[in-house]
């Protein structure tokens, strides 16, 4: 008895919170891939001389967060043990997850294996936030320092068995009509300085899309690979409707420009590419367009790459221009009015590198030495994979307090942590869960297959066309007959999930 009341009472509280919350119009949500809290801390010592002094240390929620799979399957973990982990140095090295696994849970909420995108264990596809945004109306954006179609902007805006099929991911991205900005590296035609190759390598987009997007330039996207042309949008001088800005470079914007670095900044930066900073005012510049709002995700994803070749100038750089990024939107967003309509959420997918300070005594968990203001601080990479480590975990804006209630587990070291599923989890709660068709490649017009990226785990799905069900049409796939439905139809799928029906926004098959 006494139990049902606490239960009553509980709900009750959570009820009048609800009632008092402030839904978000926009919310931006930055990832700092392969961050941690040691490698943050190192930023700070150099930039600052002193921890905590970044953007991030003024955020009213400061939490942290776990990462760990749905499954062990391809090295991962399904749990963290604050107590195995603080008595185990070599515990979180043992398994882990890697950035689709932790994009898709972000993402969609879902946990799932290492490799996979947007799909759960099961490999149904899970409606992302990029599509609940869309569903409630409001304009979308995916910016990174590192291929467009990489694993973590993926798990917003995707939904593959794998990670490798980047050409794929790439497709789903741009021809889905599901996002209006894109940006980030993975360009076929330039070398990791930024210097144009004779043969085009083809990995993150392939050559009948890029074709695509050269010729239809104006039609749907603005593509552009000139820095400039970000500029202008970023400023205001050009307001395209949408814009893929294609920076042209490799794999990534700086990380792997040529030489190796002893301090941050000493090789100089390619002047030709836009930065993370740059790029992402120019989404929100294109993205606040409309007056129904927008979700936006910004990713520092060569702070991944830097941990991994221990790289830390490199990484101390690539942070740096993360808190630049975080720094100049905030600025952006408060001159324009849009601050406290605004949720911003800055998290990282996992740790990588397992950053420590310099051992003493036989203790390996120490802190990194702080040794001032522009000098490099001391500290040792222990892995050159990812960790199992928990994140730190950052929230402003409307409905922030929100993370506090997924926070309900403790580390001994780091205080109260929620786990990285749960951040799609309370968007869906704020904006509202939605189910939406996509398909898997939207080029090809010949023989379509309809996909439905499902609100829950477990549902019961029925495809319509214009508005009429389709006799015997349940299953996740549907192959749409072109002889029988033209491009014009107007597909949708109603999805059950117990109780409650979603119904997905209309789709029709041929991308023009
Ligand atoms: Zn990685």
């Amino acid at each position: 008895m006494r139990n049902i009341f606490l239960i009553f009472s509980v709900l009750a509280l959570s009820f009048s919170a609800t009632a008092q919350q402030v839904k978000p119009k926009n919310i931006i949500v930055f990832i700092a891939d392969g961050g941690g809290y040691n490698q943050m801390m190192c930023t700070d010592y150099y930039l600052y001389g002193k921890y905590p002094a970044s953007p991030l240390s003024k955020f009213p929620v400061q939490l942290s967060m776990s990462t760990y799979n749905g499954s062990l399957v391809r090295y991962g973990a399904t749990c963290y043990d604050s107590r195995a982990f603080w008595t185990n140095f070599n515990y979180a090295m043992a398994g882990f997850t890697e950035s689709a696994a932790s994009g898709t849970a972000l993402g969609t909420g879902v946990k799932t294996h290492n490799d996979q995108i947007g799909l759960d264990l099961n490999g149904q596809p899970i409606s992302n936030l990029v599509q609940v945004a869309r569903a409630k109306g409001k304009k979308t954006g995916l910016v990174t320092t590192v291929p467009f179609s990489h694993a973590t902007p993926a798990g917003f805006g995707a939904h593959t068995l794998t990670r490798r099929d980047m050409t794929i991911i790439a497709r789903q991205m741009l021809f889905s009509g599901e996002l209006d900005v894109l940006a980030g590296a993975g360009n076929p035609w330039f070398d990791n300085a930024g210097n144009r190759i004779q043969k085009g390598v083809f990995k993150s987009i392939d050559s009948v899309s890029y074709q695509y997007l050269l010729h239809n330039r104006t039609s749907q996207w603005f593509f552009t690979e000139s820095r400039d042309e970000i500029q202008k949008i970023a400023t205001g001088a050009s307001s395209p409707k949408k814009f893929f800005y294609l920076a042209p470079v490799a794999q990534t914007l700086s990380q792997m420009r040529p030489d190796s670095s002893v301090a941050p900044f000493d090789i100089p930066i390619n002047s030709s590419l836009s930065t993370l900073a740059e790029m992402s005012i120019a989404a929100v510049n294109v993205l606040d367009n409309d007056t129904s709002g927008f979700f936006l995700m910004v990713e520092g994803g060569a702070i991944d790459w830097a941990n991994h070749e221990n790289e830390l100038p490199r990484l101390i750089e690539e942070y740096a221009g993360f808190y630049n990024a975080i720094d100049s939107v905030i600025e952006f967003l408060a001159k324009t009015g849009q601050l406290n309509q605004t949720l911003i959420v800055v998290t990282s997918d996992h740790e990588c590198g397992y950053l420590w300070g310099p051992e003493l005594d036989g203790n390996k968990f120490t802190e990194p030495v702080n040794n001032g203001k522009g000098k490099m601080p001391s500290a040792v990479y222990y892995s050159d994979n990812h960790s199992n480590a928990l994140i730190p975990f950052f929230a402003m804006g409307p409905s922030s307090e929100i993370f506090y209630s997924y926070a309900d587990e403790t580390d001994s070291a780091r205080g109260a942590y929620l786990t990285n599923s749960e951040v799609a989890q309370s968007v869906k709660m704020l904006w509202g869960n939605t189910a939406y068709v996509f398909e898997a490649d939207p080029l090809n017009n010949e023989s379509p297959v309809l996909s439905i990226a499902l609100p829950c785990q477990q549902a019961k799905v029925q495809w319509y066309a214009n508005g009429k069900a389709i006799e015997g049409e349940t299953n996740m796939q549907f192959l749409v007959r072109t002889i029988v439905y033209s491009p014009e139809t107007q597909f949708k799928c109603e999805v059950t999930c117990g109780s409650t029906i979603f119904v997905s926004p209309n789709y029709s098959y041929r991308y023009e």
